[in-house]
């Protein structure tokens, strides 16, 4: 077997971040509304705006800000009911709560997508939906937006770990309203934190900008060169003094680190992609393992793999993962784990927890490995391997051929 892949370190900062921080650690200008225009924070929101192809973008602390100022910015009254998946990170809900907003949650299948049934069965009386792409797996955007817009109903992306993800054509975030995105380390784009939103609608973005914590007149540093300047001025114009700073902005020291990332996005996702479906095909082998098929429409941008475990019990589950952690390759059960902060049950900040039995099942056999994108082809093979004889070392090569 070949050496053991570093499994857990991010890929390096591109060398051209180091002279962007050393010019403002020594002008000491962080803040980005420090200079007069072209501060790196507003710089990074024309680029990943361009990048995506969205009208405007809004630099925050985390996704999770950008969520929260997402369902401020479409003005749900308190105890709005917005729907989520039940299989998604626990921020989300979260973001919701702050939001003084009530959490709806419908099931998600097999498959880590939202089952549509449960979806549609769920959608009277809710005011607002985030798909959660969890871990990148995207749900079918057609008839998500085919039901919302039918009833009216803004739909937010939470796209955190979805950067880079095509559906039909388009870029995951552009579907919906409003799409955030994460730079956590954990993310395609990694500054340690950080979150972005973008949107094409100019009531939107300017209520997100004065919320973020544009005081004043700051927000005028957030106008668009060229065309949607009229929009946006009227937009900024009707909220001035209207609405609360939460301040949750985005220092310039991180804009700095994140804006030389944006052009290896593309080969990071290639990457990503090629690994993913390299595993995948490999440990589909193992009759222990199942890995749910994409969409047809969908376009992954995998950093991690999912899969699902096959006629084991839950010791031999925890056999697996012992086994594979022995090896090198550290797999977490998302239903095994007392705190896992993806299991729904684990949320008891909701109060009342409602009972999804189907995402349940699903997260109970559901397994999690990081797959870097900067694994070579090699390194997955080793990876593939390991997964595959741990599941034989607790489920018996011979089984495994159908005796
Ligand atoms: C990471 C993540 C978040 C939270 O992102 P932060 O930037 O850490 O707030 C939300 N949703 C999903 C699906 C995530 O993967």
């Amino acid at each position: 077997m070949n050496s053991l892949p570093n499994m857990h370190d991010a890929e390096p900062i591109p060398a051209e971040a180091r002279a962007e921080i050393d010019r403002l650690l020594q002008s000491g200008d962080l803040f980005r509304y420090t200079a007069p225009e072209d501060a790196p924070v507003a710089l990074l929101e024309r680029e990943f705006a361009a990048m995506l192809g969205s009208k405007y973008a809004l630099a925050v602390s985390s996704c999770s800000a950008a969520l929260f100022l997402s369902l401020k910015a479409l003005g749900l009254p308190r105890d709005a009911r917005v729907m989520i998946p039940g299989f998604t990170f626990a921020a989300v809900p979260s973001a919701i709560v702050h939001a003084d907003c009530v959490p709806v949650l419908c099931e998600v299948g097999d498959n880590y997508r939202i089952d549509m049934a449960d979806f549609e069965a769920k959608l009277d009386g809710v005011m607002a939906v985030i798909i959660s792409h969890m871990r990148g797996h995207t749900s079918d955007m057609d008839a998500i937006m085919a039901l919302c817009d039918a009833r009216g109903i803004p739909v937010v992306e939470d796209a955190a770990h979805s950067l880079g993800t095509v559906w039909g054509g388009r870029n995951i975030g552009t579907i919906g309203k409003i799409g955030c995105f994460s730079f956590q380390s954990y993310k395609l784009v990694n500054a340690g934190e950080g979150g972005i939103l973008i949107t094409d609608d100019a009531d939107v973005v300017a209520q997100a900008v004065i919320l973020s914590g544009a005081y004043e007149h700051n927000w005028q540093k957030h106008m668009a060169r060229g065309d949607n300047r009229a929009d946006l001025e009227a937009a900024f114009a009707r909220w001035q003094n209207k609405l609360p700073l939460y301040n949750l902005r985005m220092s310039n020291l991180s804009a700095a680190v994140i804006r030389p990332q944006l052009p290896h996005v593309a080969r990071r996702v290639e990457d990503g992609r090629r690994n993913h479906d390299f595993v995948a095909e490999r440990i589909a082998m193992s009759p222990w393992i199942e890995v749910p098929a994409k969409l047809d429409r969908e376009e992954r941008a995998p950093d991690s793999l999912q899969f699902n475990l096959v006629s084991m019990d839950r010791d031999e589950m925890r056999g697996f993962a012992e086994a594979a952690a022995a090896m090198g390759v550290k797999v977490q059960v998302f239903g095994l784990s007392s705190d896992n902060a993806r299991a729904f049950w684990n949320w008891q900040f909701l109060g009342e927890i409602p009972e999804l039995p189907q995402t349940r099942a699903m997260l109970e056999r559901a397994c999690d490995t990081r797959l870097p994108a900067r694994l070579t082809l090699e390194d997955c093979a080793t990876v593939a391997d390991i997964l595959v004889n741990a599941a034989e070392t607790v489920m018996g090569e011979a089984r495994a051929y159908g005796t």
